[in-house]
């Protein structure tokens, strides 16, 4: 996929965070599954429920025997998680790597707002799954993350 391809479904996913409910102490963050170029599933924070994630949101609209999913890349405005604060959910990092998605495009890496050190873009690496960090739209994904304090 093209550098060109790249921003067009971040910035998809970009619009999907702004849809989010804000609430104080969460991220708002939007996702967006593609697989032959086309859009297969969507999902933003707290979309279905309080607790959700949106990569999670995104990968529960699919079947996991999907075939699309093993040539699929998941656009998330943010690093996926590697840990939750709700335990009885798996973190996103391991629903992506459990869906078989061999590609991961995020804008900004997870400060350390709410867990102390997020190893999700390494944690991927590590299982042979292609990260691609999109810094020039890290501003734009973070415009609707104003109400946290992330620094
Ligand atoms: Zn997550």
């Amino acid at each position: 996929m093209t550098e060109l391809d790249h921003h067009h479904w971040m910035n998809r996913a970009i619009t999907l965070a702004g849809l989010c409910p804000v609430v104080e102490g969460a991220f708002s963050v939007g996702a967006v599954i593609v697989a032959d170029g086309e859009e297969i599933a969507t999902g933003y924070s707290r979309e279905t429920d309080p607790k959700i994630h949106a990569e999670e949101a995104a990968l529960d609209k699919l079947d996991p025997a999907d075939p699309r999913l093993s040539r699929a890349t998941i656009y998330s405005t943010l690093e996926p998680c590697s840990e939750r604060a709700t335990k009885s959910r798996l973190p996103c990092t391991d629903r992506i790597l459990a869906a078989r998605i061999p590609e991961v495009v995020i804008a900004w890496r997870e400060p350390s707002t709410f867990v102390e050190d997020c190893v999700g873009v390494e944690k991927l690496q590590q299982q042979g799954v292609k990260v691609v960090e999109l810094p020039e739209l890290a501003e734009a994904a973070m415009a609707m993350n104003q109400h946290l304090d992330l620094s």
